[in-house]
């Protein structure tokens, strides 16, 4: 009678601040049960044979929009899907009241649960959510929504405030439907978020992200350029220049020290916005600040983006920002790279200021760090990992049940073939987004197999089975203890 459920054989495993070694991974239950020398394959029920390929843990792809430009369900199917494709297992979606989304505010004790009823049953991966606290009534919800609905991680946006928004004059408050949504409301969320910290973070991290873009100057720029241009994604990159990200960061670094809540600096893009954080990280020792930047600050500039699809909050820069980026990974200052995949339309993507900021990327998460960050830059493979999927796991209190190849850990595996060339195209991505900035890229190395819990759930380029996704709480510590005290 086999031992295992399922086994990865043969392959190079990637271990997160280990290195990459030649070993067999033994499944059972759904979690890693052996990591060995050698496994015969009589030993197990399924077989996976990676041999020349890599076997790496699954990505969290912990910067994601599920639903907000279409129905939240449908969504979360289709879009899981694509994560899957590249090799992501777990993504973490960011969600709040307001426009888009749900397009309607209250409290979240009524909200939320609709939120993850909507994902469940849909969603391909696994999938958690941070929460965009909006209104003065939500603060008070903070400490419940960790404790109870194992929600770990919360979001400010800097730029919502004013006549200010993404790209119309939309008044704010009928964006965000709250009444004062201002340093003042963001002092107090960090408040909340410090305290349930402080009760909470023996579990795991409990943190609040902050997109850092300074509202005011945004206003006067976006004047500037409309007046006497440029035009088109170098246009959109001068109405929304590097010093707002700059500022905003100032700004929020004064109010994470004052009140020591650990805070995540969203989408870095760049070289003033990654220096900016970096500074505050080094000369402020005693704060938790982590750094992410995205897929596609890294990948594209204003002149490769394909125009005005490639509209985004913070804009897409140039060479040279790009550069920064790059050499801010390398430099280890950077914690988190990840997709802030949002689904649209090109059909949503008409006119630059009208234009829907945001699109899908995820399912190159892995292939384009192996590809560029690997193969081209040299990073270590297990610094890919860490980027991609153990350091998103520890930030948002996933790990070790995420992020990693031990056992005990979820079975969240992707394998790898580092020969596989792909040139990028919408189908290839497997979105319900029918455009992709990225098309015409060329990335080399490519999943074959995704297997989410043990299960092959991506195989011979297809998503295979229904969608078997679950809700996870974090921090997991927090909730799974629970769960065994409970039963
Ligand atoms: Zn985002």
């Amino acid at each position: 009678m086999p031992r295992y459920d399922s086994a990865v054989l043969n392959g190079r495993v990637v271990i997160p601040f280990v290195g990459a070694v030649p070993c067999d991974v033994g499944i059972r239950d759904g979690r890693i049960a052996a990591l060995a020398d050698s496994i015969a394959s009589t030993e197990a029920d399924t077989v996976v044979d990676a041999r020349d390929r890599l076997v790496l843990p699954g990505g969290v792809d912990s910067h994601f929009h599920i639903g907000i430009y279409r129905d939240l369900a449908t969504d979360a199917s289709s879009e899981t899907r694509s994560a899957l494709t590249g090799g992501v297992t777990t993504v973490i979606s960011y969600f709040r009241t307001g426009q888009n989304y749900l397009n309607k505010s209250g409290p979240y004790r009524t909200i939320f649960p609709e939120v993850v009823a909507a994902t469940a049953g849909h969603a391909y991966t696994d999938f958690g959510y941070h929460i965009g606290v909006m209104t003065t009534e939500q603060l008070s919800e903070v400490e419940w929504l960790v404790g109870e609905q194992g929600v770990a991680s919360f979001k400010y946006y800097m730029f919502y405030k004013g006549l200010n928004l993404t790209s119309d004059s939309t008044h704010g408050s009928a964006y965000t439907m709250a009444e004062t949504y201002d340093l003042g409301h963001l002092y107090l969320l960090m408040r909340e978020v410090a305290a349930a910290g402080l009760r909470y973070g023996k579990h795991g991290r409990v943190s609040l992200s902050l997109h850092c873009e300074q509202a005011e100057l945004i206003r006067v720029f976006i004047e500037e350029v409309k007046r006497s241009g440029p035009g088109g994604l170098e246009g959109y990159h001068r109405s929304r220049p590097p010093l707002t990200e700059q500022l905003s960061i100032a700004e929020a670094l004064v109010l994470t020290d004052a009140t020591r809540c650990p805070v995540n600096l969203l989408h870095l893009s760049s070289a003033e916005a990654v220096a900016s954080g970096a500074r505050g990280r080094r000369d402020n020792p005693h704060l938790d600040i982590r750094l992410e930047t995205t897929v596609h600050h890294l990948a594209l500039t204003h002149e490769t983006a394909g125009g005005i699809v490639g509209k985004v909050n913070p804009p897409i820069r140039t060479e040279a920002h790009r550069e920064a980026l790059w050499r801010a990974v390398s430099d280890g200052w950077i914690d988190t790279i990840v997709s802030d995949h949002a689904c649209c339309a090109e059909t949503d993507k008409q006119e630059l200021w009208r234009a829907l900021p945001g699109f899908g990327g995820t399912a190159l998460l892995y292939p384009y760090l192996f590809s560029e960050g690997h193969l081209r830059r040299e990073l270590p493979l297990a610094r890919i990992a860490e980027l991609a999927s153990a350091n998103p796991a520890r930030a948002f209190g996933l790990y070790p049940k995420k992020g990693t190849i031990a056992v005990g850990s979820d079975a969240d595996l992707v394998v790898l073939d580092p020969r596989r060339e792909q040139v990028v195209t919408p189908e290839v991505l497997g979105s319900a987004q029918d455009f992709t900035p990225f098309a015409g890229m060329h990335v080399r190395g490519w999943p074959t197999h995704t297997l989410l819990r043990g299960q092959p759930v991506f195989q011979d380029g297809r998503v295979r089975g229904a969608p078997q996704g679950r809700y996870v709480k974090r921090p997991v510590a927090l909730h799974d203890g629970a769960a065994r005290g409970g039963s």
